[in-house]
């Protein structure tokens, strides 16, 4: 008898049917003699409606007040889960974040994790019951309700799995497991039978989805293998964990591609030291994370300086950057956000070099026009225009071996 984590999307729960689905599946844990914990994400959309719903009423929305609207979003679900499972005759109670002592920093909206208590969830499971948390969230040393960070329920679940010392953490999700891409964007994406937590960590900094990037640095900190695997068929999924590569590994192990960044350009930039200072450090004050940055060569004394950030920050850096710019003397300051991120990310370009060149000769014949890069030892990521974006994908993929023989074979469920 051991005890299982077992944390499902909100793919996996968008429906009563879905949701009835997820409780046999516990169910069937349960009465396989394993104690249950359960962490679920909000419905579908519901948080994107939720945020929607916040925009339509407010601009400028307190961090406060948007925690304590998102949160319904998954305290619904568990709430949902836990009657499915009473109706099967399976004992199991609902908790907040906040209830089962998931202690966060003030950070509004990313809030970190300091401790995890867990003694509700320890009693519960001790009186024989599924516990049925609710992911994403937590309460703040200042005794404020918090989020994490969007699909931060992934970690939820890989910091109760240590808290509680659990045999094993299965993430649930819409898919079979981790690929060598997005199968919607490469169809010819081929599963991953194990990844370590290093490329794991690149591939989620990367943009890829799968895993929330700071759940997958929770487990790596902490050793708690993750089994990513499908609510929907059930089979054996990817094993995210410390585990070496072996030497008959691919260089390669994965093409991440990301459109949730903006651009954002400074055109006209008096080129003096301390501008890009001025610029970076009211950014980084307003908790934008920047993530590349090119600055052209000087010409005639002036120069452009671009960056990308998340999307959801365009907004708040462009009032920023627009404010410096007029201090500083630049002449504009221009956005683009049909803009996309495409990543190589491999262990094995440690010691191969010439990885980032053939990425651009590839990119070249398909006549892409790159417009950033940088690259990490394990990575080399561009940035391109949006329309591009899946085309790009599909020849890296192609050209760094990594296509499987057949199109991806699973349902891939629609988005609700
Ligand atoms: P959940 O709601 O279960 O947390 P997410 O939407 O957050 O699900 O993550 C699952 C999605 O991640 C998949 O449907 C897939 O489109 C996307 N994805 C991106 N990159 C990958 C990858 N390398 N392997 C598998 N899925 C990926
Ligand atoms: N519901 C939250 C989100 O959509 C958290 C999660 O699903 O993990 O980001
Ligand atoms: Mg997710």
């Amino acid at each position: 008898m051991g005890l299982i984590v077992q944390k499902y999307g909100g793919t996996s729960v968008a429906d009563p049917d879905r949701i009835k689905a997820v409780a046999d599946n516990v169910a069937i844990t349960r009465r396989r003699g394993d104690d249950v914990i359960v962490v679920v994400s909000a419905m579908g959309k519901a948080t994107d409606n939720l945020i929607s719903l916040a925009n339509s009423i407010s601009t400028t929305q307190s961090g406060r007040e948007m925690d304590m609207l998102l949160t319904t979003g998954e305290r619904q679900t568990a709430a949902l889960v836990t009657m499915a499972l009473l109706e099967r005759g399976i004992e199991a109670i609902s908790f907040t974040g906040s209830q089962v002592g998931i202690i966060t920093d003030t950070a509004h909206g990313k809030a970190k994790i300091v401790e995890v208590k867990g003694d509700r969830v320890r009693d519960s499971l001790s009186d024989g019951k599924v516990a049925v948390i609710a992911g994403f969230q937590g309460v703040s040393t200042a005794k404020e309700i918090t989020t994490m960070g969007r699909g931060a329920s992934d970690l939820t679940a890989s910091a109760l799995a240590q808290a509680m010392n659990a045999d094993a953490c299965e993430i649930y999700t819409d898919v079979t497991g981790v690929f060598t891409a997005d199968p919607r964007i490469v169809p010819r994406a081929r599963k991953l039978q194990k990844v370590h937590f290093d490329e794991m960590l690149e591939m989620a900094g990367a943009g890829s989805k799968v895993l929330a990037m700071r759940s997958v640095e929770f487990a790596r900190n902490h050793d708690v293998p993750l089994h990513v695997r499908s609510a929907f068929t059930w089979e054996q999924g990817t094993w995210v964990s410390n585990e070496e590569p072996s030497v008959e590994d691919p260089i390669i192990s994965g093409v991440v591609t990301d459109m949730t960044e903006a651009k954002v350009t400074v055109v006209g930039v008096p080129d003096r030291p301390g501008v890009s200072a001025a610029l970076f450090e009211p950014l980084a004050d307003a908790n934008v994370n920047v993530d590349m940055i090119v600055q052209n060569t000087s010409t005639d004394g002036t120069t452009d300086i671009s960056f990308t950030m998340p999307m959801a920050d365009l907004a708040q850096s462009e009032t920023i950057v627009q404010t410096i710019a007029d201090e500083i003397g630049a002449t504009k300051v221009t956005h683009d956000d049909d803009i996309a991120k495409v990543s190589l990310v491999g262990a094995g370009m440690k010691s191969s070099p010439g990885i980032a060149a053939k990425m651009f000769r590839v990119l070249a014949d398909e006549g892409v026009n790159i417009q950033m890069i940088s690259t990490s030892t394990i990575r080399v990521s561009v940035i391109l225009p949006g329309p591009d974006m899946e085309r790009a994908a599909r020849a890296l993929h192609t050209a760094f071996g990594l296509d499987s023989g057949s199109d991806y074979s699973a349902p891939l469920p629609e988005r609700k």
